[in-house]
């Protein structure tokens, strides 16, 4: 079955979907995404993903080009279009497409909108999980204002490279005072070796993850203990466990950063259970 892309009102094959070369996501990463985990062939969290869409084209003034209905139908019909029962939908917004000026084009400019749905293999995914995985640290290089899930993510993209090429899956920035920030594409979260969850607090050097937002309510309700703060690389370090969250990862287990053994080197207890009852929270439609 050969994939298609929603563009701009249109269902179009994969290989032949392409957007203007004035567009200004291609000319300035001028726009916004999300990307929501689809499970079973139903959307996960829709809700909350298209509030922090709102947020995002609010906080970069571009208007939203549907009706929240529009929108999640189209989501729906590109995932049944693709087939996908486990993997992703991704969003895409940007300003439109106008001659190369820096400046906004004129108001009646037309948002261009592209979704793409793909398949993941979730058993690979619970192999990996059963592992964990290891992280770098880098250094925090972003606009202080990364709470915008905005395309221009060159910075996460030279990150995640740095990881791979340190034969790691993730890499945690680090902001200049030697604290945590994010990874290139997940939030950060440790255990104490009291047995208490950090996790940094929503301002502006993180994204606000949907995951993260939904782990909170499974915390609160299991009675854990959390602390909203920012923590040190040597926290981590000395960490009983560590794991990262995201839409296409739910919760995956850290067992090595930056070459140190995560506790005792294996996926923890704790981010185990947490992986295990995620989708209990998670709002499915
Ligand atoms: N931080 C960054 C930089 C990300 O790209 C992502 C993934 N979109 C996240 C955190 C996690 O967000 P979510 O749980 O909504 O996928």
């Amino acid at each position: 079955m050969s994939r298609c892309a929603y563009v701009n009102g249109r269902y179009i094959p994969l290989r032949q979907a392409a957007v203007n070369v004035e567009d200004r996501g291609y000319q300035f990463a001028d726009g916004v995404y999300e990307v929501c985990e689809v499970r079973d062939g139903r959307l996960v969290d829709e809700r909350r993903h298209v509030d922090r869409l709102v947020r995002s084209l609010g906080e970069l003034r571009i208007a939203m080009p549907m009706s929240r209905a529009a929108l999640g139908a189209v989501l729906r019909e590109t995932v049944q279009r693709n087939r996908v029962r486990d993997g992703i939908v991704y969003l895409q917004i940007t300003r439109g497409v106008a001659r190369r000026d820096h400046a906004f084009p004129a108001a009646d400019t037309q948002p261009s909108v592209v979704v793409t749905a793909r398949s993941l293999d979730r058993a690979a995914n619970e192999r990996v999980a059963a592992d964990g995985i290891a992280v770098i640290t880098v250094p925090e290089n972003r606009w202080p204002r990364v709470d915008i899930k905005s395309v221009s993510l060159l910075p996460n993209v030279l990150a995640k490279q740095a990881a791979r090429d340190a034969g790691a899956k993730e890499a945690w920035f680090v902001d200049a005072a030697g604290r945590v920030t994010e990874g290139s594409s997940t939030n950060a979260w440790i255990v104490t070796r009291d047995g208490k969850l950090v996790t940094r607090q929503t301002d502006h050097a993180i994204l606000r993850g949907i995951t993260r937002t939904v782990l909170l309510d499974l915390l609160k309700d299991q009675g854990l203990r959390l602390e909203e703060r920012p923590f040190s690389v040597e926290e981590a370090y000395a960490a009983r466990e560590a794991f990262v969250t995201s839409a296409s990862q739910i919760v995956m287990p850290v067992v090595q950063i930056d070459g140190r053994p995560v506790g005792n080197g294996a996926p923890g207890l704790l981010a185990s259970a947490l992986r295990r009852d995620f989708h209990k929270y998670a709002e499915s439609a």
